[in-house]
């Protein structure tokens, strides 16, 4: 029986992998539920799942979760904080982690993971993009299989199953949807706002990455991510925007082929990949039927319009602190703009700023990223609180 710990349990992935995991319970169960706040959501999903642990971030919610649970009958035991969360993902209260934690506040729990040598569901795209190298070498060193639940990620991992694949591997290229904003000029995306950044097309996503979706900021992080799972520098990484997120992504090999992974856009296709690989079990997501479709097409990305993409490449280019300054940056940003306190082309301004004031410095160990990511926050902040980002 596979003992699952969901990371993020209460929001659009972490409900995703609970619908897949309960549709299997002969093989596998939901031992672990975090969330960062809602006590209300995760005490719902305790009486559906009842796992044996349930971890709050928020210590003030302590209370409120072991009362819930006492009141609710439950014999799940009531956790709160980093550290309770870090002790469980390390134990044997889970063999697989589903790290779907949104943004930096993810990658203590990530690396805690990798390091327990745990099979690592990874949605917390943000981790990878801050401390990519350490991860992806605490996982190596342990013995933990990482499988990438980013769509794109996810398309190129089933297309690249073993190390002789990847040796002939010549290019990624990862779709995008292009977001709500597709086809629009830089001029008029000045006065959008937040209700129509996070209206995404195709995809149904928490705010943040719905928001970096809209600024084509997700696909950076995405180049950054596949640029650390797959051993890819960014010259060999392509983006192509692909409006009916049908091709998750396509593989180039140096013999001519191209693989692509194709599939309705729904998250519990990858989820299920990552807790039966290399078996395939049911999702609950149906098939594709192409007919139905018609097309599928393709366009380049707008650089001028979308300048986060640039800014990425550019992060990734420079190295070593330069994405988590990036990631941080684009944190604050995003988080401002949906507070209605800087303007949707004020993301890419401080994202940019932030990278221009802070050079990068060696990123080799995890302090000095944290230091990088702190200084970014701060930077960031202090600009927003200033108002200097409206443009
Ligand atoms: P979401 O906002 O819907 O959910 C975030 C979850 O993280 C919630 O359960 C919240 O309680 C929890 N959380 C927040 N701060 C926390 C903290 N400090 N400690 C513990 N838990 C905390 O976000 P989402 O859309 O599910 O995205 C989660 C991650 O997966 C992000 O990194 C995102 O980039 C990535 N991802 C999401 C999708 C998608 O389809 N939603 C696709 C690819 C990648
Ligand atoms: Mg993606």
């Amino acid at each position: 029986m596979q003992q699952v710990a969901v990371l993020g349990a209460t929001g659009s992935i972490g409900t995703s992998a609970l619908d897949v995991i309960a549709r299997h319970p002969q093989r596998m169960r939901a031992s672990v539920l975090a969330a960062g706040t809602q006590v209300d959501a995760l005490l719902a999903l305790c009486r559906t799942h009842q796992p044996d642990h349930a971890v709050i971030a928020d210590p003030k919610c302590f209370d409120a979760l072991r009362d819930g649970l006492r009141d609710a009958g439950l014999r799940t035991q009531a956790h709160a904080g980093e550290d309770a969360l870090d002790a469980l993902v390390d134990g044997d209260a889970c063999t697989t982690v589903v790290a779907a934690i949104v943004g930096a506040a993810g990658l203590r729990s990530t690396l805690a993971a990798a390091r327990a040598g745990k099979r690592l569901l990874l949605a917390n795209k943000e981790s990878l993009v801050l401390a990519g190298e350490l991860l992806v070498h605490a996982a190596n060193d342990a013995g933990a299989c990482i499988v990438p639940i980013d769509s794109e990620h996810n398309a190129i991992f089933q297309c690249l199953p073993d190390a002789h694949a990847r040796e002939g591997l010549k290019r990624i290229c990862l779709t995008a949807s292009g977001g709500p904003f597709r086809g629009r000029s830089r001029a008029s995306l000045a006065d959008v706002t937040p209700a129509q950044a996070v209206a995404h097309p195709k995809w149904s996503m928490g705010p943040k990455i719905s928001v970096d979706s809209a600024t084509l900021m997700n696909k950076g992080l995405e180049v950054i991510e596949a640029h650390h799972l797959f051993g890819v520098d960014a010259g060999r990484i392509d983006v192509l925007v692909h409006p009916q997120s049908l091709v998750h992504s396509l593989v180039e090999f140096v013999d001519g082929s191209t693989l692509a992974q194709l599939g309705l856009p729904d998250m519990r296709t990858a989820l299920a990949v990552g807790l039966s690989w290399p078996e395939r079990v049911i999702s609950g997501v149906g098939g594709l039927d192409l007919l139905q479709h018609g097309r599928l097409d393709f366009e380049p990305p707008d650089h001028d319009a979308f300048p986060c993409l640039g800014l990425a490449y550019a992060a990734l280019r420079a190295g070593g602190t330069a994405p988590a300054t990036l990631n941080a940056a684009n944190e604050v940003a995003v988080s401002a703009f949906l507070q209605g306190r800087i303007a949707f082309l004020g993301i890419p301004a401080l994202v940019e700023d932030t990278l221009a004031a802070l050079p990068p410095g060696p990123a080799d160990t995890l302090d000095a990223l944290r230091e990088a990511d702190r200084a970014a926050r701060e930077f960031a902040q202090s600009a927003v609180n200033g108002s200097k980002t409206q443009r």
